[in-house]
């Protein structure tokens, strides 16, 4: 471990990775949520640093709303989604007085906001912390990235991305992004990658098919696998229910696991 990391507030975090995606409405916090949730049925101990500060969903697809953060001597203690405190989660979602509060704050406060969210939050042992961020690349990838990177804890991003074009186009220019920055890109997920109809069967590729892979391909990059349109999927983030334990045999969970 890294002399920096060694009293920092990730010391007894292993693995940190980012979820990017070039555009908002692709399903990053969607991935984000259900990485976590898979991980954590794997047995693991996991942590979501929600850093969209201006569109917090997590709480809400955690369940975890109108939960408050309580101070500890050794910083924040992150909201646990499950009573086994196996996913801890820290979000602004969770430092508003209401959850619908609008946060219209100029890029500095955002950097002093995410440096705190670095250095405050007491996150204990965890196997992996997953750091969902706003789309695009803005003061909020640039904050958590050069706080990570002065710790040297950043494992690297999972980039996600619809099949057609115009997601994808946005997806290799997030790409450019963590080259520019030094950032290792672990891998590329296509969502929303076709629909099965429930009573069909049949599989209609709404937004096109293989623009993730071919992205992956291009880019020299992994290419991790394809989440299909699913309204199961949708209904349980709305909810706030742990889809893998409601849904295990759907091919979205085999796609996700
Ligand atoms: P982002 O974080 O990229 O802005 P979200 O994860 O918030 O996107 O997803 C946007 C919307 O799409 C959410 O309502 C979510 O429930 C839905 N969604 C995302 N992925 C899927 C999927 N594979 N199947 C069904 N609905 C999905």
């Amino acid at each position: 471990m890294d002399q920096n990391n060694e009293s920092s507030s990730l010391a007894g975090v292993r693995h940190v990775i980012l979820v990017l995606s070039g555009k908002g409405g692709v399903g990053k916090s969607t991935i984000t949520a259900e990485l976590a949730l898979a991980l954590r049925h794997a047995g693991k101990k996991v942590g979501i640093l929600d850093v969209d500060l201006c569109g917090p969903s997590i709480p809400r697809m955690l369940s975890a709303t109108r939960r408050d953060v309580h101070q500890c001597d050794s910083g924040w203690v992150p909201v646990y989604a499950d009573a086994e405190k196996s996913l801890a989660l820290m979000s602004v979602g969770f430092l508003l007085d209401d959850p619908d509060e609008a946060v219209v704050w100029r890029g500095p406060k955002k950097t002093a906001m995410i440096g705190q969210f670095v250095s405050d939050v007491a996150w204990g042992e965890l196997d992996v912390l997953l750091v969902d961020t706003p789309p695009g690349t803005s003061d909020e990838h640039l904050a958590i990235l050069e706080n990570l990177k002065k710790l040297k804890v950043a494992d690297g991003a999972v980039l996600v991305t619809t099949p057609q074009a115009v997601s994808t186009g946005d997806v290799r220019r997030e790409a450019t992004f963590c080259k520019k920055t030094g950032l290792r890109i672990l891998g590329i997920v296509e969502n929303m990658s076709g629909f099965v109809c429930p009573h069909c069967s049949e599989c209609s590729n709404i937004f096109s098919k293989g623009g993730g892979e071919e992205l992956a391909k291009l880019t020299g990059c992994p290419f991790l696998g394809c989440v299909p349109l699913d309204p199961q999927l949708s209904a349980s983030l709305e909810q706030g229910k742990d889809f893998l334990k409601s849904f295990p045999d759907s091919a979205t969970f085999s796609a996700i696991s």
